[in-house]
């Protein structure tokens, strides 16, 4: 990493970057806590995700588990994060909260080996929880951050990417006496003024001091590393129907692990079809519909199909249990289920009502 000049001075940074944060900065619910639980609680859910979505998930959350205790004793967690994607955050913070009340008596841990020996913290989470939570002097740098820095000091060889090279720099400027003020401010700068493509310098409290502004490069760096292709993923997924009630499946691993989904396969047999375990039938069906769906992962094609209901899957699907329900459409959503299943749900609704408009009109079009 070389600097081609020198960037700013770290008192009169973190000075303008702290007065600008102290009159700028975006309400949200979690601002202003010092409560280790929430603050975690909202950088596990901030992870890939935008602040108004998180927001009302966050509030749910908190009301149905106050505190670590609560949370470490519910049976799953999966139903109050359902439709917020990245199910393994939800999964982790789980066994993370049994492992605090087991080990450090209910209380987030003050020291950094602790916090990042817990699953689902690495060391932006841990970073960001001790200095928020508990004023410790250190820095985070995220992907936002990372930008910031680099256009800050004119970063001529640094990536975005590669922040453990950032670190020692971040370290360097974290303000000792609000180094979470200091933490969310630069997060904040990096997410509504220096922003990817077109950095809104005028507004920004930095501009002076900024090395890439200066130079006049503050839209060239950092170099955008080509995006890879996102792998694309094709799932059958089948309603399977029983007076009035869908068919719904529930399993420890699998593309929907531990929400509740429809039966789907990736297999391109034709006949004797199986999905998760169950037996579909001699036949898919119909295909009634295609639903696509973009998780973090990956981009998620869903060919819907009704397959007629014959003794196979009857015999296999009987009754509802801890691993199948049968439930009415329009309550698919109350279960614990994840976007892409609500797009399917909904979607089948819709056609429904469609179709049940259509009866209607056909019986009172008169015959001619
Ligand atoms: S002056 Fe522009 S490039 Fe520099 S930190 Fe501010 S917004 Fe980013």
């Amino acid at each position: 990493m070389t600097r081609k000049k020198n960037g700013p001075a770290p008192r009169a940074l973190r000075q303008r970057l702290l007065r600008w944060f102290d009159r700028n900065k975006r309400e949200m619910p979690w601002r202003g806590t010092k409560d280790p639980y929430r603050v975690w609680l909202s950088e596990i859910m901030l992870q890939q995700t935008r602040v108004p979505v998180v927001v009302p998930y966050y509030q749910r959350f908190l009301q149905a588990y106050p505190t670590v205790k609560k949370l470490a004793r519910a049976k799953s967690v999966l139903r109050l994060w359902a439709g917020l994607g990245y199910y393994q955050r939800a999964r982790n913070l789980h066994r993370a909260a049994k492992e605090i009340v087991r080990k450090h008596g209910g209380r987030f841990p003050k020291r950094l080996e602790d916090a990042l020996a817990l699953p689902g913290i690495g060391p932006y989470t841990a970073r960001a929880i001790l200095s928020i939570a508990y004023g410790q002097p250190v820095a985070v740098v995220d992907g936002n951050v990372a930008r910031v820095l680099v256009r800050l000091f004119c970063l001529t060889e640094a990536e975005v990417d590669n922040r453990p090279a950032l670190q020692p720099l971040a370290e360097r400027l974290v303000s000792r006496r609000r180094p979470g003020d200091f933490n969310q401010a630069l997060m904040e700068l990096g997410s509504t003024i220096c922003l990817p493509k077109i950095p809104r310098c005028t507004l920004c409290p930095l501009e002076r001091l900024c090395a890439a502004r200066q130079a006049g490069v503050e839209k060239k760096i950092p170099h955008r590393q080509k995006k890879r292709p996102r792998p694309r993923l094709e799932l059958k997924v089948f309603v399977i129907e029983r007076e009035e009630k869908v068919l719904l499946v529930r399993e420890a691993g699998g593309y929907f692990s531990g929400l509740w989904h429809f039966p789907y396969t990736t297999g391109r047999n034709k006949s004797g079809i199986r999905a998760n375990g169950y037996e579909i039938g001699t036949g898919a069906g119909r295909r009634v519909a295609t639903v696509e769906h973009t998780t973090t992962m990956r981009d998620l094609v869903l060919q819907v199909y009704q397959p007629p209901v014959r003794a196979g899957n009857r015999r296999a699907v009987s009754e509802s249990n801890r691993h199948t329900r049968w439930v009415r459409l329009n309550r698919v959503q109350r279960l614990g289920v994840g976007a892409a299943t609500r797009k399917v749900a909904a979607l089948l609704q819709e056609k429904r009502r469609k179709q049940q408009r259509e009866d209607v009109a056909g019986r009172q079009r008169p015959a001619s």
